[in-house]
């Protein structure tokens, strides 16, 4: 038998070779409940998750069995039954540690990436113990991979666009002039997933955080396809310029919502990468959008898929910053009635409400407001991890332990990702109706994330003096003649919704 695991479902994870079941080969996939006890997920990705599998089942007909069990233990023993199974390498190390563990089960290589792990691990020690940068490792898997190159060269002379990428939003719009992206019908599969999950709650056997809704993203193959097809002919053209832009009306702006498909394995991401590079070289889209997109899947979806298994499981307890507070409850339970700030309340209703929020709000609003309050980053990369749909141990660790709490202290990026409210103010329309002023760093108007970076510097000034990305702002912070006020005020503020 071949044992699917839900982030497993494209026909890629069926195709013959490389540790891949035979043609013909039954296929067993396990529904653990257990899965669902063990975190309060966001209930619009249960949702899609289990969806997605019995969509998959369905599909498959005959050659599947289906077990809805307490364990994977459980449900591979009821279907197994003793007989040898195979598997790909599953994405977390706890399944890891799992699948080793079961008498009779073979382990093939991962799918559903671009790069084998030995030849990133081979890539990485040959950088001789330096800082790794993730530009470096994108330039090695374009050349690797022949994408978007002309011969030896990035196509269009080169690597790097971001000088065009990255705007402001256009002055004067509420929602990106650009066509909606697919959504997907529900149907009788949908009906069903929504009354156990109802039964499940009632019974007290399982809570969930935030609403489902319609469900808003891909559950098969055929539905990511279309949602890459419609992102590829009709809205990539402004994914580049606009990518790191936020519109309080307008959520999704030009980016591709393929995340969740990708993460279930219901797309490969070499498939999402030509699809893009056709449609420039047919000139249909251009070089900026389209390299900020092979970016985004080629470069930093793989560099954090490898760097989730190079950097060991410990990794996840990095804690160079010493934060220690616990999440709030209002912040756990996706609560925003007492929240003022414009722009986190925007971003949280948006989680609450869909179980995404694009790239900067993650970074910049979510992750910047935990950073800047000292809360523990594994609560941050567990909340991540529950309430978003495309969110997965393999991506969540590295994004959020790394990229957005900076608690590896510079492994992954070179500099903490924190703001003010100038850059919330220049990059969005979210500080215009808000309470708060992103110019005031203290007082009845002052701007949390204003008050909250400068705080963020003065605490951690020794731990970040050597940083020369950082020096010109720990300059501006010995001269700020209101330093005292912001300690006081930020003390004061402790947990209350900002
Ligand atoms: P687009 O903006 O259209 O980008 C295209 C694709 O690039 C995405 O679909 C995604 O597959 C890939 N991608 C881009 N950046 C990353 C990245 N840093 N890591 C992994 N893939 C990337 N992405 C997840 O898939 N799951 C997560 O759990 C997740 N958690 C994040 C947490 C934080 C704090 C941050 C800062 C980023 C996180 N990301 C995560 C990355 C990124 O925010 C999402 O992939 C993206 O917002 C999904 O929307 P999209 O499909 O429209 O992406």
């Amino acid at each position: 038998m071949h044992w699917l695991f839900g982030d497993q479902l494209g026909p890629h994870f069926l195709a013959p070779g490389d540790g891949g079941p035979g043609r013909d080969t039954p296929v067993v996939m396990i529904e653990a409940r257990s899965v669902f006890r063990r975190r309060r997920f966001h209930r619009a990705k249960a949702h899609l998750v289990l969806s997605a599998m019995r969509h998959r089942a369905a599909e498959l007909g005959d050659r599947v069995t289906y077990v809805r069990a307490d364990t994977y233990r459980d449900g591979l023993d009821r279907a197994a039954r003793g007989r040898p199974v195979t598997v790909h390498h599953p994405t977390s190390y706890a399944a890891v540690r799992l699948v080793r563990a079961l008498p009779n089960v073979t382990v093939g290589p991962p799918r559903g990436f671009l790069v084998p792990m030995a030849d990133f691990a081979a890539w990485a020690d040959g950088h001789g113990g330096k800082r790794l940068r993730q530009e470096d490792f994108y330039h090695w898997v374009r050349r690797g991979h022949d994408m978007l190159m002309d011969g030896l060269q990035p196509a269009g002379g080169r690597w790097n666009l971001d000088h065009d990428n990255r705007q402001p939003p256009p002055r004067g719009h509420r929602v990106l002039p650009v066509e909606r992206p697919y959504r997907p019908r529900e149907d009788e599969i949908d009906d069903e997933v929504r009354r156990d999950l109802d039964r499940w709650e009632k019974d007290g056997d399982v809570s969930f955080v935030g609403r489902d809704g319609p469900r808003l993203f891909p559950a098969t193959r055929t539905e990511a396809r279309r949602a890459l097809r419609r992102f590829v002919e009709h809205r990539l053209t402004t994914f580049g310029a606009y990518e790191d832009a936020m519109l309080a009306a307008d959520p999704v702006m030009s980016h591709s919502l393929l995340s969740s498909s990708l993460n279930l394995g219901l797309l490969d991401p070499a498939e999402c990468v030509e699809s893009a590079e056709a449609a420039w070289r047919a000139g249909r889209a251009p070089l900026n959008s389209v390299e900020g997109f092979v970016r985004q899947i080629a470069g930093w979806r793989e560099y954090v898929w490898q760097l989730y298994w190079y950097f060991g499981e410990d990794y996840r307890h990095s804690n160079e910053l010493r934060h220690t507070a616990p999440l709030p409850d209002w912040w756990n339970d996706l609560d925003v009635t007492a929240v003022r700030a414009n722009c986190l309340r925007t971003t949280l209703a948006q989680v609450r409400d869909t179980g995404w929020t694009h790239h900067i709000p993650r970074l910049m609003i979510l992750g910047s407001h935990a950073l800047q309050r000292g809360w523990d980053p594994a609560a941050v990369t567990d909340w991540f991890h529950r309430c978003f749909v495309d969110g997965y141990d393999w991506v969540m660790v590295p994004n959020v332990i790394g990229m957005s709490q900076y608690a590896d202290a510079g492994r992954m990026t070179t500099k903490p990702y924190t703001s003010g409210g100038a850059y919330v103010n220049r990059m969005s329309d979210l500080c215009g109706p808000c309470v708060h002023r992103p110019g005031d760093r203290t007082g009845e108007h002052a701007c949390p994330y204003t008050a909250g970076y400068w705080a963020f510097l003065d605490r951690h000034r020794g731990r970040l003096a050597g940083n020369q990305r950082v020096s010109q702002p720990l300059r501006q912070l010995d001269r700020l003649g209101d330093l005292a006020e912001v300690r006081r005020q930020e003390r004061a503020r402790g947990d209350t919704p900002p």
